[in-house]
């Protein structure tokens, strides 16, 4: 089912096209990663779906419906420009961000307890958001956004500021509200989180949206046939008797042990190739080579340039 559903959303700002033309399909209960690089279009994209801004033209459905402003309730938004009341204690603040969702004084107590407990920080209830360091007023802006276990919630940078024990456990906490049906959007420069938590994404650049689609999907339409293979046996004789041209991008010889990087020019299947060079010794590993989400927004970019 549909989660979030764009629709041809243009958004100019006096000379500025923040966002030209973009569609874009999340499906309910996945992670979906907003991607691009600074000044693409990913923020006022978030503002556009949490209402804080209009578009120009287009529209949303939310859940297969035109999305309304009561929708605000049932979203959950940690915004990359966070801001707590800094003279405000941490459980006044967030039974405050509570009270804002509609959640009842009885609701809102309980849930702040369960997620202070849950991240082990009771005894930061009555600390002053000015007490608390960069990551610890995080976790607790974390909380602001999901204490109404929100069905849409919307993550700008949630990792940064955390340190790699921190962000291991905001990112646990993500997939379990995943697995509650939340459907999430992550706008993050951070590519491995990506591939760690992200079903699909979108890929914006200049305001227009370059790259669509689920991650695996992605990682194999840009999957150069590149291989690694190690073999016990006569790489070279291999090499010259491949049907295809191809380039040799890196060998190692360890004892008896070779280990090449190829990049096919054409598309050879898999068994076949791993079938040939079974004949020329020993395999001891056969890799298809994936890209990396970094690799891919990278190349994405570049060869979108003349956007
Ligand atoms: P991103 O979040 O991908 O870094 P933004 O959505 O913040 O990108 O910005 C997209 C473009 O729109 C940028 O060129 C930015 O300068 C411009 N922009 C964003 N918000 C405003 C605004 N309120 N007024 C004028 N220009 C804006």
């Amino acid at each position: 089912m549909s989660g979030i559903s764009l629709k041809h959303i243009t958004k100019q700002f006096s000379n500025t096209i923040a966002l030209s033309n973009v569609s874009l399909e999340i499906p309910q209960g996945s992670i979906y990663g907003l991607l691009g690089p600074n000044g693409a279009g990913k923020t006022t994209c978030i503002r556009i779906i949490t209402q804080i801004l209009h578009a120009d033209t287009g529209s949303i459905e939310l859940f297969e419906k035109p999305l309304t402003l009561n929708d605000v309730q049932i979203m959950g938004y940690l915004p990359e420009e966070r801001g707590l009341y800094k003279n405000m204690f941490v459980g006044e603040q967030i039974m405050y961000f509570a009270s804002l969702k509609g959640m009842s004084n009885n609701d809102a107590k309980k849930e702040c307890t369960t997620w202070l407990q849950k991240f082990e920080i009771e005894h930061w209830k009555h600390k002053k958001a000015s007490e608390l360091s960069k990551g610890m007023q995080q976790k607790i802006q974390f909380i602001c956004s999901v204490i109404h276990k929100p069905q849409v919630l919307i993550l700008d940078e949630p990792f940064s500021g955390f340190d790699p024990i921190n962000a291991e456990h905001i990112k646990q906490e993500i997939l379990e509200l995943k697995k509650q049906g939340a459907t999430i959007v992550l706008s993050t420069h951070n590519m491995n989180s990506v591939e760690e938590l992200c079903d699909s994404i979108a890929l914006i650049h200049k305001s227009h949206k370059i790259l669509e689609g689920t991650v695996s999907h992605i990682q194999s339409q840009y999957a150069k046939n590149s291989y690694r293979i190690s073999f016990n046996g006569y790489y070279d004789s291999f090499l010259a008797t491949l049907t295809t041209s191809y380039k040799l991008v890196e060998q190692t010889k360890t004892n008896d042990i070779t280990t090449i990087t190829i990049e096919l020019t054409e598309d050879i299947a898999s068994n076949a190739l791993l079938k040939h060079v079974m004949t020329f010794g020993n395999i001891i590993e056969f890799k298809q080579l994936i890209p990396s989400m970094n690799e891919i927004f990278i190349h994405a970019v570049q060869n979108s340039s003349t956007l």
